[in-house]
């Protein structure tokens, strides 16, 4: 496994892909897949036009039969004819004969481990040791002629496998878990090894985040211990959905693996045209595509190189006690914090993530602040609507401290949700009589003595963050100064304290100053503060689902704090988003939508912006929307309502996985789906004016 303390990306052999490679020192690619017919001809190199204008750097088909394989030669021949030489990928899922057919026109084959010469049928059989190894020679004898022809035609593969997509026979010995998706892409690839063919890659993709984020390192971990070379990762989230949600999914799942150093191609599925897949997907990768660059790594490196360099690569990555990650990186478990009481609310502990948001306009300002911290708190909404738990102030002088008395007195009530910060020790002293909680923003060199410490354990007063301000480089000493002030504070038996830190590089210092407090046996409560004043939204969005989303996936966080220069209302859905996609506070329901492939006959963008906006309100229910009746079911894995494409303008429901309504008309399917969902009891009627 590569540092969980720094950036260091996992060096990997170099695979081929037609004209381009990745892995390696290749730059990290960006993908996307049509959603055209493949038979398509017309619409499927109209798409592949947009992608490949877009930046779009290597293109999926789906590839369902052996006609629509034998048609990628009239697709490929017409992009080559405009010299478009962009690498295509078949997309396989069951038809070996297709597969066979496929490998011909194309620069790389994506076969899926659960349904590639095996079965699927949610059976729930045993299997004796016996009649597992016998599946796995059958299956062996099945692949390998696709291995042969891949050899020979210059094609490498993906071993792409899905969560909630496994054989019958993996999920009987490891049940549907990141245990049981690795071992099913490891069979594959110890048979293409036993081939001598080693032009591999994996992925391994969930629409559960923290799933895929513990596939993708079991899988690192795992392939590397055990295989001849270290091969490349795909990188994806699947059935993300679409809009902010679906980026944000993305970005939290593509993005903790990339800070991992994991990864070495991605691609950001939406439930949208997939033109838009492909700015995301650069926005994401850029910043450590640029880390090679401004490190002067050398651009790529021959294969020969690679494959030298592996041994060394794998002595590196034995990793000594200091660099171990301080949660377990393969299974998710809540970091251990004491809760604090703060304005009735406990934070910490076992409870919710609590959300706070920075008030823009200045203290001086007092009508837009008394405007803003109402629209933020939201007092009529209720408890667990989408707003502003807490709203924090900037106080920086004597004139903004009377401000704030005049703020918190217009307030009433909900002026003990206002939180103050500041980095001036002799304001701070006076904020704790004012405020519930008082934050104070430690700088780098500050030396602040026992007359600061005696501020932090007073009775009856504001309960205070320490906030480590970190601009320099490295991510130690924010960890040992605010581990510093925890010990002693701890000795001195000060319990309502909390940490935080701002800083570029929030997943890495926020993992050491957690590694110090588990060694001190530390349990003070965490902010994660997430502070980016970028004028581009989508690069707010997608930094702060990454680093604050890495961060709550893994476990660390018991309340996230926001500053950016979104709107309120975009700022809100953003913090939102990243909780619900980290599965660690519902708001919402939570959608599982497909992108849509030749495989889709109905229309899914469509359905899917009907279905939300009629059940959006019920909050904790997983409703699956999926292009295809062959795949869709599998892989909506733990949805609890499911809308199926089943064929031309057919729709089937399901009620987690089982079947309950065949081939209804799409006209009427979303309104049927509303009824099962009353019928089972699941429904609540919204607050307003929904139907
Ligand atoms: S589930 Fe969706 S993306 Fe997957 S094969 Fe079916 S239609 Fe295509």
């Amino acid at each position: 496994m590569s540092s969980m303390y720094q950036y260091r990306r996992r060096l990997t052999r170099e695979v081929v892909f037609g004209n381009i490679a990745l892995g390696g020192y290749q730059p990290i690619r960006v993908e996307s897949m049509t959603n055209t017919h493949t038979m398509d001809t017309a619409a499927t190199v109209g798409q592949c036009r947009r992608l490949y204008d877009a930046g779009c750097e290597i293109i999926r088909l789906t590839v369902p039969t052996e006609k629509d394989a034998e048609n990628l030669r009239h697709i490929r021949e017409q992009l080559r004819r405009d010299r478009i030489d962009i690498p295509l990928v078949a997309d396989i899922h069951f038809s070996a004969r297709a597969a066979l057919k496929a490998v011909e026109f194309v620069e790389n084959i994506r076969i899926n481990p659960g349904n590639y010469a095996t079965s699927q049928k949610f059976t729930n059989n045993e299997y004796s040791e016996d009649d597992y190894l016998k599946e796995i020679e059958r299956v062996r004898l099945e692949f390998a002629p696709l291995v042969e022809k891949a050899r020979q035609y210059g094609v490498s593969m993906r071993i792409g496998t899905n969560h909630g997509s496994l054989s019958d026979r993996v999920v009987s010995r490891y049940g549907n878990s990141p245990e049981g998706m690795v071992e099913a892409a490891l069979e594959f690839a110890r048979m293409s090894e036993d081939m001598g063919y080693y032009e591999t890659l994996f992925s391994m993709k969930s629409s559960n985040v923290r799933v895929m984020i513990q596939a993708y390192r079991l899988l690192a971990q795992k392939a590397d211990a055990e295989l001849r070379y270290a091969y490349p990762l795909h990188l994806g989230v699947t059935e993300a959905g679409d809009g902010d949600e679906g980026r944000v999914k993305s970005a939290m799942g593509i993005g903790a693996l990339l800070e991992d150093g994991l990864g070495d191609t991605i691609r950001v599925s939406l439930t949208e045209d997939p033109v838009n897949e492909v700015a995301v997907g650069f926005a994401l990768v850029k910043k450590y595509n640029d880390f090679h660059l401004v490190k002067g790594d050398k651009g790529a490196l021959p294969l020969k190189h690679v494959i030298e360099s592996r041994n060394r690569k794998s002595q590196e990555t034995q990793l000594s006690s200091q660099e171990l990650p301080p949660f377990n990186p393969f299974c998710y478990q809540r970091r251990t914090a004491s809760g604090i009481l703060l304005a009735g609310m406990v934070v910490g502990g076992d409870n919710l993530p609590r959300v706070e948001t920075e008030v823009h306009a200045q203290l001086s300002e007092s009508h837009a602040v008394f405007e803003e911290v109402m629209q933020r708190l939201a007092p009529e909404k209720p408890q667990d609507s989408i707003r502003s738990e807490f709203v924090s102030v900037r106080v920086n002088s004597d004139e903004e401290l009377d401000a704030l008395d005049a703020l918190l007195g217009k307030l009433g009530d909900a002026g003990r949700f206002v939180v103050a910060s500041t980095g001036d020790a002799a304001l701070f002293a006076r904020l704790l009589d004012k405020v519930s909680k008082a934050r104070f923003d430690i700088v780098e060199g500050e030396r602040l003595g026992e007359e600061f410490l005696q501020l932090l354990g007073g009775e009856g007063h504001a309960v205070v963050e320490l906030c480590f301000i970190h601009n320099g480089a490295g991510n130690c000493v924010p960890a040992e100064v605010l581990a510093h002030f925890a010990k002693k504070s701890r000795s001195r038996g000060v319990q309502q304290l909390f940490f935080s830190v701002i800083s570029k590089e929030p997943v890495f210092v926020y993992r050491r100053l957690v590694q110090l407090f588990n060694a001190h046996a530390l349990d003070y409560p965490v902010v994660v503060r997430f502070k980016n004043e970028a004028s581009d939204r989508l690069e707010t969005l997608i930094e702060s689902s990454v680093q604050a989303g890495t961060l709550f996936c893994d476990g660390i966080g018991d309340m996230l704090a926001f500053h950016t220069s979104l709107s309120l209302d975009d700022e809100l859905h953003l913090a939102f988003n990243i909780l619900q996609g980290a599965r660690v506070r519902m708001s919402k329901t939570e959608f599982i939508s497909c992108p849509g492939c030749g495989r889709t006959y109905f229309e899914l963008e469509k359905a899917t912006a009907a279905i939300k906006q009629r059940t959006v309100h019920l909050k904790g229910l997983k409703i699956g929307i999926m292009g295809c009746i062959v795949n869709g079911p599998g892989e909506m894995a733990d949805a609890d309502f499911g809308y199926v494409g089943a064929g031309k303008n057919r729709i089937s429901l399901y009620v987690g996985r089982e079947c309950v309504e065949e081939n209804i008309l799409e006209e009427d399917a979303v309104d049927r789906l509303i009824n099962l969902i009353k019928e089972r009891g699941k429904w609540v009627d919204p607050p307003c004016c929904l139907p």
